[in-house]
């Protein structure tokens, strides 16, 4: 098994949805939605296209984590957001540079990419998107 020639175009699959905020378009209801996936999770269709996202938007609503498990130990407690971006598409992600004292329902918010977990001893971190507020 060749797991070097298989491995390096999932990974760069894999990076290009993860740095970027692409998302899918669905060509029969025009739903948008995040992360991209192959069918449309409003009227099931597959017909769907990538769709670059704004990366801005408005913080609906936030649940403060408390207790995560082991592997997002980098940071907690911490914040998960309901995301509605300029375009409507609404994204789930965590909420960063904010105290979780002062976090509120309606404040401004862009995409970011951070250190999103740590796994296990040896260390390796993963970056993902979160969303910070926008200052001024
Ligand atoms: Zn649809």
């Amino acid at each position: 098994m060749n797991t070097f020639i298989n491995s390096v175009p999932r990974s760069w699959r894999e990076r290009k949805y993860k740095y970027r905020l692409i998302g899918g378009i669905c060509k029969k209801c025009n739903a948008t939605f995040y992360p991209y996936r192959g069918s449309c999770p409003y009227c099931g269709s597959d017909d769907i296209e990538e769709v670059n996202l704004p990366k801005k938007g408005r913080l609906i609503s936030y649940t403060i984590i408390y207790s995560p498990p082991s592997e997002f130990r980098l940071k907690q407690p911490y914040i998960v957001g309901l995301i509605e971006l300029e375009d409507g598409t609404r994204i789930i992600a965590q909420i960063t540079d904010v105290d979780v004292n002062e976090v509120k329902d309606g404040i401004e918010v862009e995409a970011v990419f951070r250190r999103y977990r740590e796994q296990g001893a040896d260390g390796i971190i993963e970056y993902g998107i979160k969303f910070r507020p926008i200052s001024d």
